[in-house]
C-alpha cells in the first residue's frame, strides 16, 4: 500500500484545509518538550506569526536515560491543544505506547511515533485506527525498505494518512548527532506516495546546521520541516536546546523559505 506502483498519484493529507504532500512546503516548529501552559503559548504564537502551520511539542518523551525528564504527559497535551487552537494551528505530539493512543488523538491532529518506535508493531497497528495522520519517524538505523514496512503496518490497518519523516542515521560521524540522509528523501518520494518530512532539527543536533538542512531539504523536495524551536534554549527540560532554533532564527528561515517553495 505504501508504494508507489500500487498508488501512483502523491497523497495528499487535508488536515482542516492545511495540505501536506502537495505544492506547498508546510512548517511544524516547537519546543522539544511541552513544559508549561505558558510556555507552549508563547511558542505556539511565535510559530504562528512566522508563518508556520503546525505546532510541534512532546508530552510524552523517550528519553535514553530513565532519570532524565519524561514529559509532561496528559497535561502537555491539554496545554498543547489550548494553544494550538488559540494561536490557529494545527498540532503533533509523540505518542509512545498502544495505551496513549486514544488520548493523544483525542488533543493532537497528527501522531508522531518516534524514531525508537519505528518497528513497535503493535503501536503501528493500533494506529491504524486511531483516526488521525500519522507522522512516522525512521528509525535511526532503519533502511528504506524497513521504514516503508512500518508505514505499511499503518496503512494495512485502515489509516491512509501517513507521513514518512527523515530525522538522520546513526553513522561513524561524531561531530553531529545523528547524519541528515538527504538522499531518504528523493528515494522514499520514488518509491512511495506518502509526503515525506525533513527533520533537520534531530538530523544534525546542531543549531547552526538547522538552516542550511532546511535548506537542503527543500531542494531535494521535502513536502514539509519539523524544526525544533525554544525561547530559552539553553533552560529548555530536555537535552535538545543545543539544536533548538530561537525564534528571531525559526522566522528569518521561514522568511528564507518562502524564497526557495510556496508555503501553505
Ligand atoms: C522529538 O521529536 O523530540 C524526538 C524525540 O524525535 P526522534 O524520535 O526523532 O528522536
Ligand atoms: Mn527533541
Amino acid at each position: 500500500l505504501a508504494s508507489r506502483d500500487f498508488h501512483p498519484e502523491n497523497t495528499v493529507i487535508d488536515i482542516k484545509g492545511i495540505k501536506i504532500g502537495g505544492d506547498e512546503l508546510v512548517v511544524m516548529g516547537g519546543p522539544c518538550a511541552v513544559e508549561s501552559p505558558e510556555q507552549i503559548d508563547e511558542i505556539a504564537a511565535l510559530v504562528k506569526a512566522a508563518g508556520g502551520q503546525v505546532l510541534r511539542g512532546g508530552a510524552f518523551k523517550p528519553r535514553t536515560g530513565p532519570y532524565s525528564f519524561q514529559g509532561v504527559g496528559v497535561e502537555g497535551l491539554i496545554m498543547m491543544a489550548e494553544a494550538g487552537k488559540k494561536h490557529g494551528l494545527l498540532t503533533i505530539t509523540e505518542v509512545m505506547t498502544p495505551e496513549y493512543v486514544d488520548i493523544c488523538a483525542e488533543y493532537a491532529d497528527i501522531l508522531q511515533i518516534g524514531t525508537r518506535n519505528m518497528q513497535n508493531f503493535d503501536l503501528l497497528r493500533k494506529l491504524g485506527t486511531c483516526g488521525r495522520p500519522v507522522l512516522l519517524k525512521r528509525g535511526f538505523s532503519a533502511t528504506y525498505d524497513e521504514l516503508l514496512n512500518a508505514a505499511e503496518y499503518i496503512l494495512a490497518g485502515g489509516n491512509p494518512d501517513v507521513m514518512l519523516c527523515e530525522r538522520g542515521i546513526r553513522t561513524f560521524e561524531t561531530y553531529t548527532r545523528n547524519t541528515l540522509d538527504l538522499t531518504a528523501i528523493p528515494v522514499l518520494q520514488q518509491l512511495s506516495h506518502l509526503p515525506v518530512i525533513s527533520d533537520p532539527s534531530h538530523g544534525t543536533g546542531r543549531r547552526e546546521l538547522v538552516e542550511p538542512m532546511c535548506k537542503a531539504s527543500v531542494a531535494a523536495g521535502a513536502n514539509g520541516l519539523i524544526v525544533e524551536m525554544h525561547t530559552d534554549p539553553d533552560n529548555s527540560m530536555t537535552g535538545d536546546g543545543v539544536q533548538s532554533l530561537f525564534p528571531d532564527q525559526f522566522a528569518g528561515l521561514l522568511k528564507d523559505l518562502e524564497k526557495l517553495a510556496p508555503i501553505v
